[in-house]
């Protein structure tokens, strides 16, 4: 009997150890910087420059001039697949992948144009995430894993493991919630709270 409990516990201590942890990774605002890609577009579209600094504590949309305009932009082919990333998130992302199974989890339906893009966009930018670890749904809450990295509350209110809020323009006045500033923060904390 002695024996068998002391192979159970060798087994059980073994399959802890060789456990990987697992991170969510929102996209947009999170690794593709698409307020950025926002601004430059509606400046395009419609000559007028937002500055960042406009849209601080505001809902996305709500803080262009006009609103309307600005959410049809969502809806154009290409928005999505040129986007630049956000600083740091590759060699972030690269980083944490040695330690965790990392997802890249978007809820793309609410845009269905965007999914190929993307895939696409993911290929250029992170081709070290497998296919098999991108998720693109409509509800996240589904989503079942030890961290959450996002940039917004619907999400994060509702996820089953650590939520991370990701600073964005307008989640700044947030206060829920375990927030970074940026990628190398998000390494520090995840790493820190594994
Ligand atoms: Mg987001």
């Amino acid at each position: 009997m002695q024996l068998i409990l002391t192979f159970v516990a060798i087994y059980c201590k073994f399959e802890f150890i060789i456990m990987r942890k697992t991170i969510a990774i929102d996209m947009d605002n999170v690794i593709a910087d698409i307020q950025t890609n926002w601004i430059n577009i509606y400046e395009k579209e419609f000559g007028v420059r937002v500055k960042k600094e406009d849209l601080l504590g505001k809902p996305e949309d709500d803080a262009f001039p006009d609103a309307v305009a600005a959410r049809s932009l969502l809806y154009k082919p290409g928005f999505f697949r040129f986007a630049p990333v956000m600083e740091g998130a590759q060699e972030a992302l690269q980083e944490l992948q040695k330690d965790f199974d990392i997802y890249i989890v978007s809820a793309a339906m609410e845009f269905p144009t965007s999914l190929f893009e993307k895939y696409e966009w993911l290929n250029e930018h992170f081709p070290f995430i497998s296919w098999k670890n991108i998720i693109f749904c409509g509800d996240k809450s589904v989503i079942d894993t030890d961290f959450l990295v996002d940039d917004h509350l619907k999400n994060l209110d509702f996820c089953k493991g650590v939520p991370v809020l990701f600073t964005a323009g307008h989640n700044i006045n947030v206060t829920k919630h375990n927030r970074v500033d940026n990628w190398v923060e998000a390494v520090d904390f995840i790493r820190t709270n594994a």
